[in-house]
């Protein structure tokens, strides 16, 4: 007999006792972690729960974490074998499509099993459900084993606890009934657009749609279809190739919202970066259209057509057009085949002599709001499905190089030196130093050449790269200024001289309190904490706030957060949250203009 879902009413009301009889199986032979959650009674969410569960784990010491781990049955192990798997592990074995394995294939996942163990001294702990609660492939299971086997031990320790919190996740949304309706849909259709893939990529499997390539096309008319299927009145591909969307509002505020992100990729990208921005709002929509439910403004959602400039050296293109910095220069550019973008928008039949009549007016619009996937191992560190963007990151970037003597490797003694590169691993850690000084500052080395390098040659030349990012235009600046001085330093104190050349800078684009605060308001009302933090990666807000007052939310990675990586993942439940979140700010601006 089925039992009735639970209710967050019986989770906050029953006696403990109960509740805990309820909960048993959320995580394996460990029901302390319920008990001890249940102990901040009472809950807003179900959300808010799930993120106590995990405080619970994160509180309780390494020792208690280990004993957690070593507590769980291996995958497809012996236990699958001798049947002592609890219930629910057999349930997401089973739907996880791992029994009945070729023998074959059990061998296999015996002996990464006691790799594994061996490794790290716990067994190897995946939430089979998978990001979408389905079950993941047998190929993806086996693909994830072997890269995870290869993994640090430290983060695989925290990446065996994370994967605990999502098996407790998918349990508990089993027990309560959940619907994640929109989440999935929002997934699905991220997942459908994925099917478009740019050639020399797709025959690999791997995700590339750069700026008109005939994927790039596919997307745009897919995207448009979605737009109209989900209740936008107006939807058309403007003059760079942005699909926009409007689902009118009453009339009564004469000022539309803004929102959206871009659907190119970066080469062998993942599925989420970008497009969940077009399609959390979209979902927002339908449930507006079915509802027969107007807002007092219009809602525009864009989905921008480039952003991160791959085919062609013009990146932020699709914002870019929006606030009248499309660069006409642009056109004569080629890619790496010779094709213009002139050429590539006549193709698309993009009216070119239009792109200035993108320009928006700032007054026809209240701001611009924009979700994004994380991109960094933040949110995923702290267990948080959802974050506020204080600000974009300011940005610099040089290209430089320090010259010394090449000399011989046995015959110069080291007071007599001049190494170039050992000038720049200086920089470097001193970069590494002082951007951590900072807190939330960041600095990178990440180009470093030796020309011509020999073993036994002291380096004379050495080429490298500075990236160095703050949350505030004076902050970056100060960052700038040290190191610059410590290169004047190093250089003068070891004999060597240097040149350096900017290559980028941009402004930092600190989001509008009043949105900022919106978002806020938005999260505390699924239960969730607070947690700020500046977007290190640029993003299409970063243009638009040369416009309008912006501001982002950002949605939890898995897999450490890994982006512009087919890596890239996030679950179904985090981006039903972001959906959540999205329709409070709509209804809370409703509210306000009311
Ligand atoms: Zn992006």
């Amino acid at each position: 007999m089925a039992t009735p879902p639970l209710t967050l009413d019986q989770l906050n009301a029953a006696p403990l006792d109960e509740v805990c009889a309820m909960l048993a199986g959320l995580y394996a032979h460990a029901p302390w972690i319920a008990r001890a959650a249940l102990q901040q009674r009472p809950f807003r969410s179900l959300a808010q729960f799930k993120y106590a569960l995990c405080q619970v784990v994160t509180n309780a010491g390494k020792d208690a974490q280990l004993a957690l781990l070593r507590a769980q049955p291996e995958l497809a192990g012996e236990a699958m074998v001798d049947k002592s798997l609890t219930g629910e592990s057999t349930n997401m074995q089973n739907k996880a499509g791992l029994t009945p394995c070729t023998p074959a294939e059990f061998e296999k996942i015996q002996q990464l099993n006691s790799d594994y163990k061996a490794r790290f001294g716990f067994p190897f702990i995946l939430a089979l459900g998978g990001p979408r609660g389905l079950g993941l492939q047998r190929a993806e299971i086996m693909a994830t084993f072997e890269r995870r086997l290869q993994g640090h031990p430290d983060p695989e320790f925290q990446e065996g606890l994370r994967n605990l919190h999502r098996v407790a996740e998918i349990r508990l949304n089993d027990k309560f009934g959940r619907s994640i309706e929109r989440g999935n849909r929002v997934w699905d259709w991220q997942e459908a657009l994925a099917q478009y893939s740019d050639p020399g990529y797709a025959e690999l499997g791997q995700l590339t749609v750069t700026y008109l390539t005939d994927a790039h096309r596919a997307c745009a008319q897919r995207i448009s279809n979605n737009m109209r299927e989900a209740g936008c009145d107006d939807v058309h591909i403007d003059a760079v190739g942005n699909v926009v969307g409007r689902y009118k509002g009453t009339g009564e505020n004469p000022k539309a919202l803004m929102t959206g992100s871009h659907y190119d990729t970066v080469r062998n990208g993942g599925k989420y970066d970008g497009r969940l921005g077009i399609y959390v709002p979209l979902a927002c929509v339908q449930r507006l259209k079915r509802a027969n439910k107007r807002l007092p403004f219009d809602l525009e959602i864009i989905a921008f057509a480039e952003e991160e400039g791959q085919r062609y050296q013009a990146t932020f293109l699709g914002s870019g057009a929006l606030t009248g910095d499309f660069k006409p220069d642009w056109l004569d550019q080629v890619d790496a085949e010779g094709i213009s973008m002139r050429q590539a928008m006549e193709h698309a039949g993009l009216c070119i002599d239009d792109i200035p009549k993108l320009k928006r007016i700032a007054s026809d619009y209240m701001g611009f709001v924009e979700v994004h996937i994380e991109q960094g191992p933040v949110l995923n560190e702290l267990n948080l499905p959802l974050g506020i963007v204080t600000s974009i990151n300011a940005c610099v970037r040089y290209t430089g190089e320090m010259l010394g003597m090449a000399s011989h490797a046995g015959t110069t003694p080291m007071h007599c030196r001049r190494d170039a590169a050992a000038g720049v691993a200086e920089l470097m850690l001193h970069v590494e130093s002082r951007a951590a000084a900072d807190g939330d500052s960041v600095g990178t080395v990440g180009i470093l050449n030796v020309p011509g390098g020999s073993i036994n040659v002291v380096p004379g030349r050495c080429q490298f790269s500075l990236d160095l990012r703050a949350p505030t235009n004076a902050q970056r600046d100060a960052l700038v200024s040290d190191v610059l001085a410590k290169i004047e330093q190093i250089t003068k104190a070891r004999g060597l001289h240097y040149h350096l050349t900017e290559t980028l800078r941009a402004s930092a684009a600190p989001s509008a309190p009043a949105w900022q605060q919106r978002w806020e308001a938005a999260v505390a009302a699924l239960g969730l904490p607070l947690h700020r933090m500046p977007s290190g990666a640029g993003h299409d807000a970063m243009k638009l706030h040369d416009l309008l007052p912006q501001a982002m939310l950002f949605v939890r990675g898995e897999n450490a957060g890994i982006s512009h990586n087919p890596l890239e993942s996030s679950s179904s439940d985090d981006m039903q949250l972001a959906v959540q979140a999205f329709e409070h700010l709509l209804n809370s601006q409703a509210q306000e203009l009311s």
